[in-house]
């Protein structure tokens, strides 16, 4: 009998793990479908490239065919161990655009604000390189550093970018989010630092925190609408952990892993549920809806040098040099996160905000790195930050080891394809100024023949791939059509929350595992000082004006 069960050990589920279970008289149970976290390719940065084939450690999902993408079905990766998404995600430090959580703050009150998510963001973070300021923390659990290792190809990319009239942002989280820069990454000592780094693996011997992994949540158990418990199946046995009288169900399972454990335990849409023979405990139409991703074009080009990460055997004295570099001194191109430097800008100048972002990567990346590119190379990611597209996870089967139906109707809204347009003429530009020009031998996809912009959207329908934020499937909001509430109970259920990337109104204008980690770091707050939805707005209010203060 546990008083908290949280479902998944992902960016989330790790942080709301260790401060439950802070309080000893509290007993924590962590289900985790994946296994350990010990796979050395996890923690090694440069390992991120093979875990993309992982079947072990990664969900591989398939969306539905897209048919705004000539009827393609894309590869979704997600996380299947202790760290989740955090633990094969590549490690970029973004929280977004304050913007951002004012919207959500429009959506869920003021606890969600911006303000909020300032405090949150600097005491979760542990900033090796700024001192605490207003924009950053040093004392959190979350190590957030410069990369050991940059690409010379990789800083030419931003002097590129300076000289295509972007101007230089020397930090991506701190004033303004506009420019060109190098991202700063959840690393530590040259490794990655996911959520499981950070939160969990400091805490496992905790009396009170139980760990299953290998556990495959299958059912949430229900009496009439209270949560009692989990069912999950490990090694083909069905077992069952419980709730005390007051505990809670925790779902941390991520955006496509929540709501579908809700659909397959009678939370959902009740025609839905009743076309795939699932008895219904919830009529809750809105789990699985709004999901939002980012959807991502590349312009990949052959380098005219050997500066780039090859595969080649010319690369081999390096690769060797690299590795004793990692292996000894946790140094060398075995730290590169890979996606080393980038930038956000507006596709537009009129826009009040930036809506696209870059991430430049040294090397060839081919099939989110399941094939492999042979020679030097470089592969600029160029994603709409703002997309308009609204899509779904569905069933596909009542049986729990099925994978969900995964539709994000990619493209939906014709602005988003305007956006990525413009994107691919803004990369262009900065991959043909000067100092990327030098390294420019030629334009391997989509081809320099690829020019209108007819054939650009053509390319974009035939190449365009997630960049990995699925979010909002189970939407916070004060309106009642929403799955959460503000404190991130379910609505019409008892003792049952969603704490995870699911529960965002919107997407945020970057990479989603800091916000995800400041949701879990507000939840578990919520949780402990059981506050309500009246109280969330009391002391948002102090927090809101703690934080006006401190900016003054
Ligand atoms: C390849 C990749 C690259 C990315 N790069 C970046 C980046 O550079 N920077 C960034 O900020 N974000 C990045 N992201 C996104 C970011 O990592 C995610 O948004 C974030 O980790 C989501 O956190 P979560 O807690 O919602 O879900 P997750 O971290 O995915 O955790 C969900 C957990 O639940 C478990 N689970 C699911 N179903 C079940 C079940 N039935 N039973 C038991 N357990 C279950 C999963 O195994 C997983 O451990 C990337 C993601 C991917 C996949």
């Amino acid at each position: 009998m546990y008083d908290y069960i949280i479902v998944g050990a992902g960016s989330a589920g790790c942080v709301l793990a260790n401060r439950l279970s802070a309080d000893p008289s509290k007993r924590v149970c962590l289900l985790e479908a994946g296994p350990r976290d010990t796979n050395p390719l996890i923690h090694m940065p440069l390992g991120i490239a093979l875990l993309s084939n992982s079947k072990k450690l990664n969900w591989a999902f398939q969306t539905a065919p897209q048919q705004n993408l000539n009827g393609r079905s894309l590869f979704w990766p997600r996380g299947k161990t202790l760290g989740g998404s955090s633990s094969i995600n590549a490690m970029v430090y973004i929280r977004g655009h304050e913007d951002d959580y004012h919207a959500w703050e429009q959506a869920a009150g003021r606890y969600w604000g911006w303000y909020r998510a300032l405090e949150l963001f600097k005491r979760l973070e542990c900033n090796q390189r700024f001192d605490k300021s207003e924009h950053h923390g040093v004392d959190g659990e979350l190590a957030v550093s410069d990369l050991k290792y940059i690409n010379p190809i990789s800083k030419a990319f931003v002097q590129a970018g300076m000289e295509a009239n972007i101007n230089f942002n020397g930090d991506f989280n701190g004033e303004y989010q506009d420019g060109v820069g190098f991202y700063q990454v959840t690393q530590k000592n040259g490794q990655r630092w996911s959520s499981a780094r950070a939160f969990l693996h400091g805490v496992l011997s905790r009396p009170n925190l139980d760990i299953i992994t290998d556990a495959h949540a299958s059912k949430i158990l229900f009496e009439d609408r209270k949560a009692v418990g989990v069912s999950y199946i490990k090694k083909d046995m069905h077992h069952q952990v419980k709730t005390t009288s007051g505990g809670e169900v925790l779902l941390s399972l991520g955006a496509v892993g929540t709501p579908h454990l809700l659909m397959l335990s009678g939370v959902g849409a009740a025609a839905e549920l009743k076309e795939h023979g699932v008895s219904l405990v919830h009529d809750l139409p809105e789990v699985g809806k709004n999901l939002q991703d980012h959807l991502d074009i590349t312009l990949m080009c052959a380098a005219n040098s050997r500066e780039p990460i090859g595969v080649a055997l010319s690369f081999i004295p390096r690769g060797v040099s690299g590795l004793f570099s990692y292996v000894f001194k946790r140094e060398g191109f075995l730290t590169s996160n890979v996606a080393e430097s980038g930038g956000f800008v507006k596709s537009s100048p009129d826009r009040d905000r930036p809506n696209l972002q870059f991430h430049f990567l040294p090397t060839y990346l081919k099939d989110h790195g399941r094939k492999i590119a042979g020679g030097y190379g470089y592969t600029l990611h160029i994603c709409d930050l703002l997309p308009k597209s609204r899509g779904r996870i569905g069933l596909n089967s009542a049986n729990p080891l099925q994978p969900p139906l995964i539709d994000p109707n990619y493209l939906s809204d014709h602005e988003d394809i305007k956006t990525m347009v413009a994107g691919i003429k803004i990369g262009r530009a900065i991959l043909q100024a000067p100092s990327m020009a030098k390294h420019f031998k030629h334009e391997v996809v989509p081809g320099q023949a690829v020019k209108t912009d007819d054939e650009l959207i053509e390319d974009i329908r035939r190449r365009a791939e997630t960049i990995y934020h699925p979010v909002g499937t189970c939407r916070m909001g004060k309106d009642p059509a929403s799955v959460v509430d503000p404190c991130l109970k379910i609505r019409g259920l008892a003792n049952i929350r969603v704490v995870d990337a699911s529960i965002m109104p919107h997407l945020v204008a970057g990479n989603t595992n800091a916000p995800t980690i400041m949701i879990a770091e507000n939840a578990a707050e919520i949780i402990m000082r059981n506050l309500d939805v009246e109280a969330l707005e009391a002391s948002a209010e102090f927090a809101r004006e703690g934080a006006e203060l401190e900016l003054a």
